[in-house]
């Protein structure tokens, strides 16, 4: 059996905090929800925390409210501190993955200090561009159940049916090619900074995304069960 490490300041264990790190079409949603099944802890996406907050009323979240009715965006100091809030809840107890935080080089500094000297890393899927296009073009939504599917056809050319409800599948306009360079180029822009932030502290971790749903789980809690 391997030796638990347990120190006086975390007698429950080993805390797994998890950043979630991956390009659309990476599949990252299924593996922050297979990693949150198996470690038992939340998965905290900034989408729900800025939803969550407008809908509790909070102070914070009065401010979140003005700033999209306005059409603006929420700027790091006033994501760092729902982030900082929702971190501070129960649930987290045994640990977290965080999707889509910290974006800038600012929340990373500040998610530092928040989560102090409990370890944390920084897990990014790896796709080669290519893949992400063929994936990302191949999606398909039903018009009517709006559940999404994979093309079957190479270009997309054949009408398909939807398997569940039998209504005609479409592409959504965010999967034309286009857009998707688009959003892979955005997504190069944003995380590079970051990868070289948790890379410089040893945090980071890079998981073939190519490979099969659960062998790319299997990877991910290799690196989770491996003492940081
Ligand atoms: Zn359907």
């Amino acid at each position: 059996m391997p030796e638990k490490i347990q120190s006086s300041d975390r007698p429950a264990g080993r805390k797994v905090n998890v950043i979630l790190i991956g390009p659309p079409g990476s599949g990252k949603g299924t593996q922050a929800t297979l990693i949150c099944e198996r470690y038992g802890i939340p998965w905290i996406s900034t989408g729900d925390i800025l939803r969550a907050a407008v809908k509790a009323g909070t102070p914070l979240g009065a401010q979140v409210q003005a700033l999209l009715s306005a059409g603006a965006l929420v700027d790091d100091t006033l994501m760092i501190d729902l982030v900082r809030e929702r971190l501070a809840r129960t649930d987290t107890a045994a640990g977290f993955v965080l999707d889509g935080f910290p974006r800038t080089l600012a929340q990373a500094a500040a998610l530092d200090v928040i989560v102090g000297a409990t370890p944390m890393r920084a897990i990014v899927l790896e796709v080669p561009e290519a893949e992400l296009e063929r994936r990302l073009t191949s999606r398909r939504i039903c018009t009517r159940c709006k559940t999404l599917t994979t093309s079957r056809s190479l270009y997309g050319s054949e009408e398909e049916l939807c398997s569940k409800c039998g209504a005609v599948l479409i592409t959504r306009d965010d999967d034309n090619l286009e857009t998707i360079r688009r959003r892979l180029e955005h997504y190069r822009t944003l995380t590079e900074p970051l990868v070289a932030h948790y890379r410089e502290r040893g945090a980071l971790a890079t998981i073939d995304g190519t490979r099969q749903p659960a062998e790319v789980t299997a990877a991910i809690i290799r690196v989770l069960d491996s003492p940081a």
